[in-house]
């Protein structure tokens, strides 16, 4: 564990659509709650996405990833739109994040899952079954599927293509380790995803976790296949705390779980294992509602908390910015992305419930 520091500094990268708008939110929130700890935030905005290509620097300019580098953490918007889909892959906005992931080096996404209070009917769960869901997922992003080799051959006049997965025990080991610390702060509960009854690859990775899980007695670690584990997303999100995957199981029931927070506003995440983790929100750049000041900031504003616990080690900082949010929701302010499909009118009019106000 590093050192507890009193002050940070911190990149942020606005990027395009509602990216600016949503990471100037953060901004502030985090640097009022860290302020009210006594502590200090520097901030420096650094450009990456569109913006930086309309600006003729590239997709992500060198002069951005060395401030990264050089920073306690990088906060990102979200970066693309419709005006630059027309340019060739490699010179469009969405390079540019995939070079500054690399960059950083992350091996582990984490998505927190949680449904705040009051927000039970923007989920098309039942009420009682989503409420009170509050998991992580935590995901090997470096390996598997995704990074083996892949191709197609010819095979007797037939086409055959395949992808492999591939994991060595040091990759396992690494992201295991982190699920197992990430637990001990929460509910100690930690589940490995995985289709051990048939995967070579999913059987080491319970034979790691098996042999990790002696060195935190005080965590509660199971072990479920991932197709029963999409079933229990959805049918009992309440009994689950931490999910460990491997890339695409990872990739896939992040996805699903999203659907419990209510909207894709509300979701944060952190890339992190390198020397400097990346957090932005979940959701794109929303061209069709940029500059209007309708973006849910929560995403963004959650993602700040989670550099505040993960890289700074200010835990009273992360939890004093969520507080904020879960108060500021109980109050009954809303972004139009949580009472849509809903008869705002009728929204809030129970005993003791405040009434929704759309901001
Ligand atoms: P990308 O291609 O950039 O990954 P996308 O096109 O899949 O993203 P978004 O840009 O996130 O998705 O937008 C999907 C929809 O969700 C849009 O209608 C957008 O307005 C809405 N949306 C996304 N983020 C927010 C937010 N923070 N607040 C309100 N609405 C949002
Ligand atoms: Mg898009």
């Amino acid at each position: 564990a590093r050192p507890e520091r009193s002050a940070a500094h911190v990149v942020l990268i606005g990027g395009d659509g509602i990216g600016p708008e949503v990471v100037e939110a953060a901004a502030q929130c985090l640097e009022e709650a860290a302020n009210l700890a006594g502590r200090e935030v520097r901030f420096t905005r650094a450009a990456g996405g569109g913006e930086a290509i309309d600006r003729g620097l590239g997709p992500m300019p060198d002069a951005t990833i060395q401030a990264c580098l050089h920073s306690d953490g990088v906060l990102l918007g979200a970066v693309g739109g419709p005006r630059w889909d027309r340019l060739p892959g490699a010179l469009r906005p969405e390079a540019g994040l995939l070079e500054l992931r690399r960059a950083l080096g992350a091996f582990a996404n984490i998505r927190p899952v949680r449904l705040f209070e009051g927000l039970e009917d923007a989920t098309p769960l039942r009420p009682e079954v989503a409420r009170g869901t509050d998991l992580v997922i935590v995901r090997e992003l470096l390996g598997g599927l995704y990074y083996g080799a892949r191709g197609r051959r010819d095979q007797d006049g037939r086409i055959l293509a395949f992808d492999t997965m591939e994991y060595a025990d040091v990759e396992i080991d690494r992201v295991a380790r982190f699920a197992f610390e990430l637990a001990r702060k929460r509910r100690r509960k930690l589940c490995l995803v995985d289709k051990a009854n048939i995967l070579e690859t999913s059987r080491l990775w319970r034979e790691r976790v098996e042999s990790l899980a002696g060195e935190y007695p005080d965590v509660e670690c199971t072990y479920q296949y991932v197709d029963s584990c999409a079933m229990k997303l959805v049918q009992s999100p309440r009994s689950l705390d931490v999910l460990l995957c491997e890339n695409t199981f990872g990739d896939i029931l992040s996805d699903e779980a999203a659907v419990l927070a209510g909207s894709l506003g509300m979701l944060a995440s952190a890339s992190i294992g390198g020397p400097v983790g990346l957090y932005e929100p979940v959701h794109g750049t929303a061209p069709d509602i940029a500059g209007q000041g309708l973006a849910n900031p929560i995403g963004a504003i959650l993602s700040a908390a989670l550099l505040a616990r993960l890289d700074l080690q200010w835990d009273d900082v992360a939890a004093m910015i969520e507080e904020a949010v879960a108060a500021t929701l109980q109050e009954g302010f809303r972004t139009r992305d949580l009472v849509a499909g809903r008869a705002t009118e009728g929204a809030g009019g129970g005993a003791g419930t405040p009434a929704v106000r759309v901001v």
